[in-house]
């Protein structure tokens, strides 16, 4: 069974995918480039996915989808969506259950299935990278990533014929790569500013404890946002230059865009670059005019400051939340690849007051922690089938070395009896085929088969390769021994008869191949139980740390007149478990609408709608006398579960949203169905 945990993260703009080889994370690829666009297109019919897709994007932008993660999760009427019709190339139109399509080369798609080929090209890439097979996986998310934005990933992941062991938050999973080989405690924050997302992260590393104290961020606000603001400022510049909007043209906005990206990072190196697009669009008197501009570093950068101080607004409060001031800090590190612009860089480095950390790759460190962190999750459970395949193999070594002894002894007894060659070449012959029964009978009588437990295996794996060494010795000697008596007979008997045959010459020699085979297997056999211990070894000693990530988000209900109600706090350590009791607010209510809400804002319907259930057969009773006792539970993954309990007839009802697809927005117009919270005693 294959062993490879993939670390992937799943971005906006790029995704990639690591494992841990040796004890040591390593990028994956399929050529020298260890990220692919998360981008899917069609040619004639076929998917494509990475490069390929990202190049076809340049001429037929309508049908090729970028950024898909920004609408992952999302109902189509949210503002993300909303938003995102404003920037994308290509038709998004709701479903009839309120969630998002995507339409491209005549047929429709899900976010979820775009996020599941993406996922399956990096499973590709892994797979032909190890030549072997992998289908387990720990996938990083935005920290910030709602509860259905989670389930999405998740979902999208299991399309992908993985199976995501867990779901790890982007900057953890930085942190992680960062600190796992350290041995000192350190407090660190994470500035991860992606292709389509912003997360801050502030984490303490105790021992072998990683804990996240607080986490904010924005999940419409990365790279993609600092080119479009250089692609309004192009179209501005076009505009005065010929009177024309070029924005309407969608193949001239495509390269504008790509024009505005390659500036951008172009400007990571250079102080000024110059954008140049020769025969842009058409205008009305039917001209296609050259357009060519020169970005410097400081307009770029002038360009995007409300983007860069928007960061840092979040950057504060999230010290803020975690009770800190920049100088509690040890490090701080650079995360996703809109993090190498300079001006970010010089904006973090004043606003912490120290040289952020640029020797880790911000492309790559969040797939190397996601790596590390499932190896570290997984190692005891290698180890163990490690041993066990170690303990195989010693059984089959084993089993050869005493069908190998077998033989010699029968043979050296047969030679002791100083019987005549004739039956001496008999007697070998029943040998060899008793033995040959032995063999593929997989059993020998004899013997004890039973692997010894795991603490002695190893010593008994060695006395087992030095006993075969000696055997090895002997047959040699015995066997050559023999050869040579029955060469000098063979060679006096053809002397004497020149008919004779040479039965005994090639029986012995058979003989000694099937006891040469029978050695060389039991050391191959134990070779590998050698090598199988030392990876149990291996991973016995990887470093086991725990993780404890905080909610992203603040969780509660909806109660009478929209007033919401948070059981789940942001910021509180997970896995957790919070209950609060409600009760009905009319008389003989049977039932009770639970609306999950997540976000801050007093009243429900400003916050987001994450999913709805309906707890009924309550027994009548006065208002404000029923128990309700509602349960939000979040897993190690930040995907929540909700129930709710009538306490007097223990009746339960629950949810978990675990399709994404089946999202809607809530009803609405049952206020009354809504519980209450109970009056103070
Ligand atoms: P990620 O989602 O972490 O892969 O980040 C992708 C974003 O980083 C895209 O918007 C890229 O344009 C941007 N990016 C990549 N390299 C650079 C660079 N050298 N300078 C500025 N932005 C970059």
């Amino acid at each position: 069974m294959s062993q490879w945990i993939l670390g992937i993260d799943l971005g906006t703009v790029n995704s990639c995918v690591a494992v841990v080889k040796d004890g040591r994370a390593v990028m994956l690829s399929d050529d020298s480039r260890t990220t692919i666009p998360s981008c899917l297109a069609f040619q004639r019919g076929q998917e494509i996915v990475g490069h390929a897709a990202k190049r076809h994007g340049v001429t037929d932008p309508q049908n090729t989808i970028s950024a898909a993660k920004r609408l992952l999760g999302h109902s189509f009427d949210s503002p993300e969506v909303q938003d995102a019709l404003e920037r994308t190339s290509y038709p998004i139109r709701p479903s009839p259950l309120g969630s998002v399509l995507i339409e491209v080369d005549g047929r429709e798609l899900t976010p979820i299935q775009v996020s599941a080929s993406i996922l399956q090209r990096l499973r590709e890439v892994a797979e032909l990278a190890l030549e072997e097979p992998a289908t387990k996986a720990v996938i990083s998310v935005p920290a910030h990533f709602t509860d259905v934005q989670r389930k999405a990933t998740k979902l999208a992941g299991e399309y992908a014929g993985l199976e995501v062991l867990r779901l790890i938050n982007e900057p953890t999973a930085a942190a992680f790569a960062y600190g796992y080989r350290k041995a000192t405690d350190f407090k660190l924050a994470v500035y991860d500013l992606g292709g389509g997302t912003f997360d801050i992260t502030v984490m303490t590393a105790e021992g072998d404890c990683f804990r996240v104290d607080a986490t904010d961020g924005d999940s419409y606000l990365g790279g993609e946002d600092f080119d479009n603001a250089i692609l309004e400022w192009l179209i501005e510049e076009f505009k005065s230059e010929h009177g024309h909007d070029p924005s309407g043209d969608e193949s001239a906005r495509g390269r504008l865009i790509e024009a505005a990206e390659k500036a951008k990072i172009e400007l990571s190196e250079l102080e000024e670059t110059q954008i140049e697009l020769p025969f842009i669009t058409q205008l009305p008197d039917q001209s296609r005019p050259n357009f060519s501009r020169v970005l410097t570093r400081q307009k770029l950068s002038a360009l995007t400051q409300p983007l860069i101080q928007r960061t840092l607004e979040l950057c504060g409060n999230c010290l803020e939340a975690a009770g800190i001031i920049s100088e509690d800090l040890d490090e701080v590190l650079l995360v996703g690849g809109q993090s190498r612009m300079v001006a970010v860089r010089d904006a973090v480095r004043e606003f912490f007051g120290k040289e952020p950390r640029r020797d880790i790759n911000p492309d790559e460190v969040v797939a190397m922690g996601a790596a590390l962190f499932g190896y570290s999750l997984s190692a005891d459970d290698f180890k163990l089938e490690e041993q066990a395949a170690a303990a195989e193999a010693y059984a089959l070594a084993r089993q050869d070395t005493a069908i190998a002894r077998k033989l010699l002894n029968e043979v050296e007894k047969l030679r002791a009896d100083s019987i005549d060659d004739d039956a001496l070449a008999e007697r070998l012959e029943t040998l060899l085929e008793e033995t040959e029964a032995d063999g593929t009978s997989g059993r020998m009588d004899d013997i004890e088969l039973e692997p010894p437990p795991d603490d002695e295996l190893s010593g008994a794996v060695d006395s087992l390769r030095d006993e075969l060494m000696q055997l090895r010795g002997k047959a040699g000697a015995v066997m050559s021994g023999i050869s040579e008596e029955l060469s000098d007979e063979l060679a006096d008997e053809i002397t004497r008869n020149e008919q004779a045959e040479a039965p005994k010459d090639s029986t012995i020699d058979r003989a000694a191949q099937r006891l040469n085979e029978r050695l060389e297997s039991a050391v191959e056999a134990s070779e590998s139980a050698r090598t199988h211990l030392e990876k149990a070894d291996q991973h016995g000693s990887a470093r086991k740390v725990k993780l404890t990530d905080v909610a992203s988000h603040a969780l509660g209900i909806a109660s009478v007149s929209d007033l919401f109600t948070v059981l789940i706090d942001k910021n509180v350590p997970i896995p957790v478990a919070k209950e609060r009791i409600f009760t009905t607010n009319q008389d003989n209510q049977t039932e009770v609408a639970i609306r999950v809400f997540q976000g801050v804002a007093e009243r429900a319907s400003e916050n987001q709608f994450l999913g709805e259930f309906v707890l009924e057969g309550i027994p009548p009773a006065a208002r404000m006398e029923p128990k309700i006792e509602v349960t939000f539970r979040i897993d190690e993954d930040g995907i929540l579960s909700v129930q709710a309990r009538d306490t007097r007839s223990g009746l339960k009802q629950g949810i978990r949203v675990e399709d994404p697809l089946q999202l809607q927005q809530p009803a609405g117009g049952e206020a009354e169905k809504e519980p209450s919270s109970p009056p103070a005693d």
